[in-house]
């Protein structure tokens, strides 16, 4: 697996600064060669393993992961990124009924998924219709009824014995039918074809015409493969789709189809379905997605696992600092780069209780990013010696740390001023609470 590869790779190093080229250009190649065993489509592999080499080369060397870790991470970030980030939500017209219209290859799972989603709409309280515009194969419309049947829906069909009947009228008259009886979705069931042909695009792309659906949702078995590109290509261009399903998860593919449909399309995959049965559907989750494609969900747990170790070890660490007063400057600035790490500084403090007070508000306002940014630039402008032990920086220092790192002499005296009310207050806390010393006392 890429994990073992991987650790074989490279040494566990733990350093400072930036990553090199051929860490990151090591790893890179491992990466691509999980990309395609995960069968994402070539080019798509390219432009994504470029991107992501571009993006490693600014970042800085985390101390809790070794290199080939932290690429790792990257690449899995930003394929969470690719793959949608946030699940986008079905979209719902202002005015009822919103209309899915499902379109995709023969097979790849409309008519099964045409049931999972009624019942799940169903469940969350719509009235779904069901609507049977595939009139291609003499069972279709049999087969959605009984899909309906199941997840107890209503199913608008042709009436039968009238011949072949035109699907966009189906289609017409099946919204209409849910207008007037106060169904508040419809789903349109589409024929499809073993392969793309223009006929099977024009019906489809009628049936969008006539309908004007809210949602067109592009339905693809996740077995696919290497395919997903020229087949997504295809009904992108031959009928157009705001969405994507990605169907037979429970089979072994490794879901590259995901990847490839996505980058190709642009369009964000909305659910995926991985079962025969009903409930074997799911709104899509990105993360889940992306360490089945880098096949390394063991990998990511550990790297999370590295991080919060480290982590805990470095506010122990400065625990017992603050305790015996000797917080260095360095430790301050380790714990406020930990905390950037987990956003803008204002977004984290407005998560806290009380947040939104008026005297709060005045407090964040004050913090803002700026502001960090420049104490870091001044902490950053100290010798070791000088942050290990601030005592030291006297006048002759602050005019060289101010002129280094661009602002002026007040600036440093305040950082250094505050700094060291701030360790003593925070040792006399220290003592009341008790930490530092072990134990964290209840009260
Ligand atoms: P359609 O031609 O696009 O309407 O595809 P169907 O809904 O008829 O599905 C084709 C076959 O795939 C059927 O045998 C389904 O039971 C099966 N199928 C659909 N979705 C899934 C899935 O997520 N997992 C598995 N294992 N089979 C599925
Ligand atoms: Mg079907």
């Amino acid at each position: 697996t890429l994990s073992e590869r991987l650790s074989g790779t490279l040494a566990n190093l733990r350093g400072k600064g930036r990553l090199s080229e051929a860490d990151i250009d090591a790893t890179a190649r491992e990466i691509r060669i999980a990309l395609l065993e995960a069968d994402v489509a070539l080019p798509v592999v390219r432009g994504f393993v470029a991107r992501t080499k571009e993006r490693a080369k600014g970042a800085e060397v985390s101390g809790a992961l070794n290199p080939a870790q932290q690429v790792v991470k990257i690449v899995n970030e930003e394929l969470v990124g690719v793959l949608g980030g946030e699940t986008r939500r079905l979209r719902f017209s202002k005015e009822p009924p919103t209309v899915i219209m499902l379109a995709g290859l023969q097979g790849s799972g409309k008519t099964t998924l045409a049931g999972k989603l009624a019942f799940w709409l169903k469940s969350q309280g719509h009235a779904p219709l069901l609507v049977a515009c595939d009139l291609q194969r003499p069972n279709a419309v049999n087969q959605l009824q009984i899909v309906g049947e199941r997840a107890g829906v209503t199913t608008f069909a042709p009436e039968p014995g009238n011949g072949v009947g035109d699907p966009v009228d189906v289609a017409r008259r099946g919204i209409e039918h849910a207008r007037s009886t106060m169904f508040d979705m419809v789903i349109v069931d589409t024929a499809g074809r073993l392969g793309v042909d223009e006929e099977l695009m024009r019906q489809a792309s009628d049936i969008r015409e006539a309908v004007q659906p809210d949602e067109v949702l592009f339905v693809v078995d996740a077995m696919i493969g290497q395919d997903a590109v020229a087949t997504a290509e295809a009904f992108r261009d031959g009928v157009g789709f705001t969405g994507v399903v990605l169907t037979k998860l429970d089979g072994d593919a490794r879901g590259g189809a995901a990847l490839s449909v996505r980058e190709v399309t642009g369009q964000p995959i909305l659910f995926a379905s991985d079962g025969e049965k009903l409930e074997n559907f799911d709104v899509f989750h990105p993360d889940r997605m992306a360490s089945r494609i880098l096949g390394m969900g063991d990998l990511l747990t550990l790297i999370e696992q590295a991080e919060g170790a480290f982590d805990q070890e470095q506010s122990e660490k400065a625990a017992a600092k603050i305790a015996s007063g000797e917080l260095s400057l360095e430790d301050f600035l380790e714990q406020m780069m930990a905390i950037r790490k987990m956003g803008p500084i204002g977004n984290i403090l407005g998560m806290l209780p009380g947040a939104n007070s008026g005297q709060m508000k005045d407090a964040l306002a004050q913090v803002d990013d700026r502001h960090l940014d420049k104490l870091q630039a001044i902490i950053r402008g100290m010798t070791p010696g000088e942050r290990a032990d601030p005592k030291i920086i006297n006048g002759s220092r602050r005019l060289r740390i101010a002129n280094g790192s661009g602002v002026s002499v007040g600036d440093v005296n305040d950082l250094v001023n505050r700094f060291f009310e701030a360790r003593k207050m925070m040792k006399q806390m220290a003592g009341q609470f008790g930490f530092g010393g072990g134990q964290r006392s209840a009260t």
